[in-house]
């Protein structure tokens, strides 16, 4: 049986389509990364090729279901993007999306495309994708996933089905974790400690990937900030340290929200005394924090911090290197 963590939202959905035999041939799945969009897309994937659905429900063990799980299903397609952005042009779409689709199933009676991170998707292929979207050919089947619906042009957002993912709460974070089996109690209350409900950046902090230097870079802002050393905490912001060398705006978004955690636990450190719970992956660094920072300089951050993260959401060409100037001359301790 799958085990599935705060995803009812889609698999009921999904469930009753099946049931009702009235399935969509379009979805969106919007989220942040790392909330297990791919994971619902695999889950609406063996829904359409499962060999023993139960009330809409797929098994996760039969065959299919086992290699749609291991992204090794010759009729579900994940098409990758072109050159260093992975971006999918014209080209892409038409060949690898379109073209391909006119092909029937290899070895079930449905073939599903799964096309990640639509921010990559720019207009003039999505275009290209409409007509297929609004005819399918009765045995396709389209999902797409994104951070939100606004990367996504109107004529074609009519025409899918959007269906959000949300983060799953710590706990279940959590108990996901330990499933797994290999890490240790208090790494993954470490984890959990930083990104919470979401399970992939909670796993990438475990397999010390991005979001561990993430955590590391966050640790250099704090000592920085103690030290009066503004050079540092620019340094960081900037992309120009160590840990966040190739540091990308959604990286630099989690960057300023991990670090509006520790300031929030300093603060919460100063007036509650320092029993009280944090939830940011440097306590030590806030409890130091919490005896220089005034109530008036961790609103002024966490103001800056906020707009920042606005910024990094933002569709327009923004500057790294402003946001860093910005948040370089907000977070003074003084
Ligand atoms: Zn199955």
């Amino acid at each position: 049986m799958l085990k599935i963590y705060s995803k009812q939202r889609v698999t009921e959905t999904v469930s009753s389509m099946i049931r009702t035999g009235r399935m969509a041939h379009s979805f969106l799945l919007t989220g942040e990364s790392g909330t297990g969009r791919m994971f619902c897309a695999k889950y609406i994937a063996m829904s359409l090729l499962c060999e023993d659905v139960r009330e809409g429900v797929p098994c996760g063990e039969c065959r299919q279901c086992r290699r749609v799980l291991k992204n090794i299903h010759p009729d579900v397609i994940i098409p990758e993007g072109t050159g260093k952005t992975g971006i999918y042009n014209v080209e892409t779409v038409r060949e690898r999306i379109v073209a391909d689709s006119s092909v029937a199933p290899n070895d079930c009676t449905s073939k599903v495309y799964v096309i990640r991170d639509c921010e990559k998707l720019p207009p003039a292929s999505q275009n290209i994708l409409l007509k297929a979207v609004e005819e399918p050919l009765p045995y396709v089947y389209y999902i797409f996933t994104a951070h939100s619906r606004s990367v996504f042009l109107p004529t074609l957002l009519s025409r899918v089905v959007t269906l959000p993912v949300g983060r799953c709460t710590p706990e279940e974070s959590a108990e996901a974790l330990k499933e797994m089996g290999s890490y240790s109690d208090k790494s993954i209350a470490d984890a959990v400690d930083a990104f919470g409900g979401n399970i992939g950046s909670c796993m990438d902090f475990l397999e010390k990937g991005k979001k561990y230097s993430l955590c590391a870079a966050v640790r250099s802002i704090t000592d920085a900030m103690l030290r009066g050393d503004g050079y540092t905490v620019l340094r960081v912001f900037s992309g120009a340290s160590e840990e966040t060398s190739g540091m990308t705006r959604d990286d630099l978004k989690t960057l300023a929200d991990l670090t509006d955690k520790v300031i929030r636990d300093a603060l919460v450190l100063r007036i509650c005394g320092s029993d009280a719970g944090t939830e940011g992956c440097y306590r030590d660094g806030s409890e130091r924090l919490s005896h220089t920072l005034s109530v008036k300089s961790a609103g002024r951050m966490h103001k800056a911090l906020l707009e920042a993260e606005d910024m990094c959401m933002g569709s327009a060409n923004i500057n790294v290197n402003a946001i860093a100037c910005l948040l370089t001359a907000e977070l003074r301790t003084g």
